[in-house]
């Protein structure tokens, strides 16, 4: 399947969870300018990938090769954790026992709102059904959090159990997120096993939804809901929340007269425009984004211009040839000094590890197991040091919290006046 170009439901699956926050978002959506990522364009191809594999029998390795003409080490390493655990629940039932979908469409509302699942089975014996996504992203995605469920796995569920239950008998539903990149103390396959009838529930969820958006569409702006809105550069609900937090209601009315003089203790104040910090960075991130997409396709933004962005110097040619013309220039310079032996970056050594400890048994089983040891020896081999340096972190930030008074003792801290009355 071309992964690239999947049809999108207006309520799509994969955005279920902000237009669940914010039910402006799919109609906004609608007429925003999408833009192709890098990131995105990865995780497709990571996908078709892990596809190709899934109906082939090839590694990952092997499937980047082959479809994509190289092998992308990290995403290879990432797609064969979802390979083995895919194989691995289809390798511990007979062949009879299941049936499985890949890249299947499911609808909870037919042409309007579902989605294409990575890979659904089924096991007959258990009336089970496994509904299974890979993230080939950074950014941890939950399966279950405190009696929340990750509401994309659930879509892809509820249209699952809607089209198959006649046919197949359902009693449950494991919801499953594969994502192999980011640690995660669950590590990289994490699970929930729904009932059926919690599945079905959230039909009424999905529903309602669909009622707002299409009825009174309401903008709820929030960090987590406006990441990945498309329409967010666009937004109105975005810019107010921006402009509401200088006390006006347009941006451009901001002026000096209008926030009045700043004080240094005055803590409320940095602590509100702190708060605002991640939504304002990100607003005028994808600001920038879609105006640079806009100038380029001919309809310039007033004021601004494309040029090269700055330029980084680096070697020109053969490594050994600019040493020896180095030496040339400078007969005092040694080749042997212009070298520096370094290791590789601690993620590199450890995907080198998982690959060549892979290697040493072909049975996928044992495979899992050797990683897992070379995984733990490795971590003595590791220090975790701070920096050194104290940021300010939100509350719910699971580091603990560094206690200044601990650290001066007795040492007074300055106060700083404010501006004499
Ligand atoms: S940017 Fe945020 S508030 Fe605006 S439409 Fe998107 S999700 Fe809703």
């Amino acid at each position: 399947m071309d992964h690239g170009s999947r049809t999108h439901r207006k309520y799509a699956a994969s955005a279920m969870a902000r237009n669940m926050r914010c039910t402006a978002s799919p109609g906004a959506c609608a007429s925003a300018p999408r833009l192709e990522r890098a990131s995105a364009q990865e995780g497709t191809r990571a996908h078709e990938v892990l596809e190709h594999c899934l109906r082939t029998g090839y590694d990952a390795r092997q499937g980047f090769a082959q479809v994509h003409g190289a092998v992308e080490e990290a995403n290879a390493e990432a797609v064969q954790v979802a390979l083995d655990h895919v194989r691995e629940i289809v390798g511990q039932y007979g062949a009879g026992d299941v049936v499985v979908w890949l890249e299947a469409a499911f609808d909870v509302v037919p042409d309007v709102c579902g989605g294409t699942s990575d890979i659904i089975i089924y096991v007959k014996s258990l009336r089970r059904l496994y509904v299974i996504d890979y993230k080939n992203g950074w950014e941890i995605v939950e399966v279950a959090d405190d009696g929340w469920l990750n509401e994309q796995a659930l879509t892809y569920g509820l249209g699952a159990v809607k089209a198959l239950s006649p046919t197949y008998p359902i009693d449950e539903v494991v919801l499953t997120i594969i994502q192999p990149h980011p640690w995660h103390v669950d590590g990289p396959v994490r699970s929930y096993k729904a009932s059926v009838s919690e599945v079905l529930a959230f039909e009424t969820r999905v529903m309602r939804m669909i009622h707002e958006a299409e009825t009174r569409p309401s903008y709820r702006p929030g960090k987590s809901t406006c990441r990945w809105c498309a329409a967010k550069p666009f937004c109105p609900a975005v810019e107010q929340a921006v402009a509401a937090s200088f006390g006006v209601t347009k941006l451009t009315d901001i002026t000096a007269e209008v926030l009045g003089p700043a004080s240094p203790q005055d803590v409320g104040r940095l602590a509100a425009l702190l708060a605002l910090e991640p939504l304002v960075k990100d607003f005028f991130r994808s600001i920038t984004e879609v105006a640079t997409e806009i100038h380029k396709h001919g309809q310039p933004i007033p004021g601004k211009k494309l040029v090269q962005s700055q330029t980084r110097r680096e070697y020109y040619g053969d490594e050994k040839d600019i040493a020896e013309g180095v030496t040339a220039i400078a007969p005092n310079i040694r080749a042997e000094e212009l070298f520096e032996q370094k290791l590789k970056p601690i993620t590199t050594v450890e995907k080198m590890i998982a690959q060549r400890v892979r290697a040493l048994s072909p049975n996928r089983k044992e495979q899992s197991a050797l990683v897992a040891d070379a995984n733990r020896a490795f971590a003595y081999l590791l220090d975790k040091k701070g920096s050194g340096k104290l940021v300010l972190a939100d509350w719910d930030d699971n580091r603990p919290e560094v206690k200044v008074a601990d650290m001066f003792g007795d040492v007074k801290l300055p106060v700083i006046e404010g501006p004499k009355a």
